[in-house]
């Protein structure tokens, strides 16, 4: 269960990701769904004041949190909190609770660059 993870650049530069990823149940991905379907819900609530807008708004924050939360049975993975080196500047880059099915990517807040985030033996397998 406790893959190891990297990150690496376009340019094939890697460096270890040190976070915790844990592999989501069942549970995990109730949760991560009804959080989402709550908070567009209670965002289509807040919009019934606005006036006019509303008409849009409601219906809009309701089948949004719909989709985006059935989004949640699609997620493998959740990185819970966690930070790597930058493979092409070597800054320090921090993630937080972000969820996703086999792989993600990043982006360096310093030089721009996009990073991917892999298991280690996936990266092992394709070079
Ligand atoms: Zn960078």
């Amino acid at each position: 269960m406790d893959k190891k993870w990297i990150s690496k650049n376009r340019d094939g530069q890697s460096s270890p990701l040190l976070a915790e990823i844990k592999t989501c149940t069942s549970k995990d991905t109730m949760r991560k769904f009804f959080k989402t379907l709550l908070t567009y819900w209670g965002i289509a609530l807040a919009c019934v004041l606005i006036p006019l807008l509303h008409f849009v708004l409601v219906p809009g924050f309701f089948l949004a949190g719909i989709y985006m939360a059935s989004k949640a049975f699609e997620f493998r993975y959740q990185l819970v909190e966690g930070s790597f080196d930058c493979p092409t500047c070597q800054k320090k880059v921090h993630l937080k609770d972000r969820w996703f099915e086999s792989d993600t990517t990043a982006h360096c807040d310093s030089c721009g660059s996009k990073a991917y985030l892999v298991p280690m033996e996936e990266q092992t397998s394709r070079s």
